[in-house]
């Protein structure tokens, strides 16, 4: 069974997704970590982040591949495990900038596609209901309030101290930014496929939205006979 996560950044995807693929006895796979990987290749290659002809060029040199330790998948770029580095600021800005080049794209649409005919995955991104695979037995779109995402994002990064109103609008200003480069960028843009269950999780917590995610999986399964 492939299930697709499409959605802005930070409404949960990835730790949904988890405990979704862990439930289900599927591999999770973190598009956003391949993009980040041809990120931090473009950095270390000194590319800025505006220079698209340089990127499309530059990106059939990079050579990302996949492993799963334990479960949990780590981001190879040639021989180096570059998973550590991935979650930086820089690296999710230059992210944002390289994943509207097609070549960048194409390259990681594929190695995406070769991952899921192998398993049972859920596997979560911006396009996977609409490009990367059409064909998911179920297809969540999954967001929440830009303001909500942001304090949850805040919270996260102070850790035991409350975060202040200045910092969660900062962390607000950026989301609202990076959402709007993915959703109007010419290919693949973020967007809901016509096919997928939206679900908001403003108001929801992780376990409720997990669960909503299960029983939707359950309703397709159980047309399969495998129900969990
Ligand atoms: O999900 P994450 O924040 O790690 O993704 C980093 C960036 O990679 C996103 O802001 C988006 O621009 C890009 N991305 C994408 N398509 C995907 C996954 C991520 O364009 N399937």
């Amino acid at each position: 069974m492939k299930i697709a996560i499409d959605g802005p950044a930070g409404a949960g995807k990835s730790t949904i997704a988890k405990i979704v693929a862990s439930k289900l006895g599927s591999i999770y796979i973190d598009t956003g970590a391949m993009y980040r990987a041809m990120a931090l290749f473009m950095i270390r290659n000194g590319i800025d982040p505006g220079d698209g002809e340089a990127m499309e060029k530059l990106c059939s040199n990079c050579r990302i591949s996949i492993a799963f330790l334990d479960g949990a998948q780590r981001v190879f770029l040639g021989d180096e495990d570059v998973t550590a580095y991935l979650r930086d600021e820089e690296v999710g800005k230059m992210a944002s900038a390289v994943s509207k080049y097609p070549a960048v794209r194409t390259k990681l649409v594929e190695l995406q596609r070769e991952l899921a005919e192998k398993c049972s995955v859920v596997m979560d991104g911006r396009d996977i209901g609409t490009v990367v695979l059409p064909d998911a037995e179920l297809k969540i779109y999954l967001t929440a309030d830009p303001h909500v995402r942001a304090v949850r994002r805040a919270k996260e990064l102070c850790g035991d101290r409350e975060p202040d109103a200045r910092f969660v609008r900062e962390i607000e200003d950026e989301i609202i930014l990076r959402d709007t480069n993915d959703m109007t960028r010419e290919v693949s843009p973020l967007k809901k496929a016509d096919d997928a269950v939206l679900v908001d999780s403003s108001y929801l917590s992780i376990d409720e939205v997990a669960g909503l995610i299960i029983d939707h999986a359950n309703r397709v399964l159980k047309e399969t006979g495998d129900a969990v």
